[in-house]
């Protein structure tokens, strides 16, 4: 028997993460079968104690101290290290039921410390995996770049867990494989909420598609991706195609801050920021929520702040459902950073003033309490 310690870095490393690793889960599950001891370490301390040490993490700017990735029994992977070229892990423990309980331990502490236990649902309640990995799009900024289709990956069954009451699915671009529909039905056989946690890419909606997808026992919001302003036109054709199946809320990926020109100037960077205002007006008129997600070279900006200030915005439903960006800023204080920023915006492009004052339930056109599935 063997002593196996598992880090998930980005649990050490970032204060607000709530979402295990499926890697680290994976690994547990494997050597536990093999009758190892395997213990999840949440700090960098007596690592030289155990027979081998796996330290995986998602996030690239995650720290992990230098020293600790040279020692000779550590293993270490994930795309936090290796990002489009990340190694697998070996077919044997990729296709290993995860161990749901690796992170019991630490959920309890935190439970009887008095943190929700809402907050560590993923960890409770959740059987978490990928019927499918890949995508055929090739954005330039994703992961999943290197990648000319969506492939089969794992049948349900392989990390489905019957006591546990929800499933999430982390696959890329579900909608893009051509047994979708197969999936789906077997998905919606098993009776659990389901949720597809990376977004749903709108653009593959058909009927058929919205019929099967709208109709099953989903979990949380609906969401998908609008990452480009270009694709508004098939974007609002495909909500409103959605909106002949449901009146459930939807949520949309909003990424911003990457140059597909490769240019980076401040040119670029203005015409961003208009296409993410622009694409939260679209959102906007079709009842839909926008989730802002930043490339990391947002910080190199000359809008930094604005990017910041609209992410915080347009992230909270509550608010951003109830106030406009100038009345959120007001709410922050004339004095606040992003009253400045957003002002100091509007000085420059006096045209940002229209965005500002959008106001959700105005340009929807219909009371907040009259859309189904949003109370
Ligand atoms: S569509 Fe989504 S998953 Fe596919 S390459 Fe683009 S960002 Fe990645």
């Amino acid at each position: 028997m063997s002593r196996i310690a598992v880090i998930d870095a980005d649990l050490i490393g970032r204060k607000k993460h709530r979402f295990p690793n499926l890697a680290c889960m994976k690994l547990s599950g494997y050597h536990k079968v093999h009758g190892d001891e395997v213990a999840l370490k949440t700090d960098y301390e007596g690592l030289a104690g155990f027979d081998r040490v796996y330290l995986s993490k998602v996030f690239t700017d995650t720290d992990v101290p230098e020293d600790i990735l040279k020692l000779g029994n550590l293993i270490y992977g994930g795309t936090g290290f290796y990002y489009d070229k990340a190694p697998a892990l070996p077919d044997e423990v990729e296709h290993h039921m995860p161990d749901y309980y690796l992170y019991g331990g630490w959920v309890q502490e935190k439970l009887d410390a008095g943190a929700k236990r809402n907050e560590y649902r993923f960890y409770l309640d959740y059987s978490i995996g990928f019927l499918t990995r890949g995508c055929f799009r090739k954005c330039g900024f994703c992961v999943n770049r290197n990648y000319d289709r969506v492939c089969m990956h794992s049948p349900l069954e392989e990390f489905l867990n019957l006591d546990r009451k929800k499933i999430c699915l982390l696959d890329d671009n579900f909608l893009g494989h051509p047994k979708w529909e197969e999936m789906l039905q077997g998905l919606k056989a098993v009776n659990k909420p389901f949720q597809f946690r990376q977004g749903l890419d709108e653009r593959l909606l058909d009927d058929r598609k919205c019929a099967a997808l709208f109709s099953g026992r989903y979990d949380e919001t609906y969401t998908f991706a609008f990452d480009n302003i270009a694709d508004a036109e098939v974007i609002e054709s495909k909500m409103a195609l959605a909106r002949n199946y449901t009146n459930a809320r939807l949520r949309f990926y909003c990424f911003c801050g990457f140059d597909r020109e490769d240019v980076w100037d401040e040119g670029f960077w203005a015409e961003d920021v208009f296409g993410l205002l622009k694409r939260i007006e679209i959102l906007m008129r079709h009842q839909c929520l926008p989730y802002v997600m930043r490339f990391n070279r947002y910080m190199e900006s000359p809008f930094r702040g604005v990017y910041v200030s609209i992410a915080r915005w347009a992230n909270q439903p509550g608010i951003y459902k109830k106030k406009s960006l100038r009345e959120f800023a007001v709410m922050n204080g004339e004095q606040s950073a992003c009253y400045r920023y957003l002002s100091d915006f509007e000085r420059q492009f006096p045209k940002a003033a229209y965005f500002y004052d959008l106001k959700y339930e105005t340009v929807c056109g219909m009371a907040d309490r009259d859309v189904a599935g949003e109370r």
